[in-house]
C-alpha cells in the first residue's frame, strides 16, 4: 500500500485505491489531517468535491476564487471584457432639419447661396 504522495493519479482513483485495500472512510481521513472527514471522502469518491478552502488544501485540490458574473456576458470572465476593441461607429450627420422641407426659408437660402451641399 502507498500513501496519496507516491500516487500520482486524481485524488478520487487514489480513493478508490484505498477503498479497494478494504480501508475504512474514517482511516482514510485521517490520513488528510483533521479537517477532512469521512463523509468528505465518501462525497469525493462520489465526485463531489469541497468548497471548504481548509479541506481542499488537506486533500490537494486547487483553491477556488469566488468570480463575479460579467453583468454584460452574464458569464464569468478570467480577463476583463470592457478592455475589448469595440469597432468606432462610422460618423453620420446630424443635422437638425433631416428634409428640406423642414429648413426654414432663410437657412435654406443661405445654404443655396453659399453651394453648402447637403
Ligand atoms: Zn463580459
Amino acid at each position: 500500500m502507498f500513501n496519496r504522495s507516491q500516487y500520482s493519479g486524481s485524488l478520487r482513483d487514489y480513493l478508490l485505491e484505498q477503498r479497494r485495500y478494504k480501508r475504512s472512510l474514517r482511516d482514510i481521513a485521517g490520513d488528510f489531517g483533521r479537517s477532512v472527514t469521512h463523509a468528505d471522502i465518501q462525497r469525493v469518491l462520489k465526485g463531489i468535491y469541497p468548497v471548504d478552502p481548509d479541506k481542499r488544501i488537506a486533500l490537494g485540490l486547487p483553491a477556488q476564487v469566488p468570480v463575479d458574473v460579467c453583468p454584460e456576458h452574464g458569464i464569468p470572465h478570467c480577463y476583463d471584457c470592457s478592455k475589448e476593441v469595440v469597432k468606432p461607429k462610422p460618423k453620420t450627420r446630424n443635422r437638425a432639419y433631416k428634409s428640406l422641407y423642414d429648413w426654414p426659408v432663410h437657412l435654406l437660402r443661405a445654404a443655396i447661396e453659399n453651394r453648402e451641399e447637403l
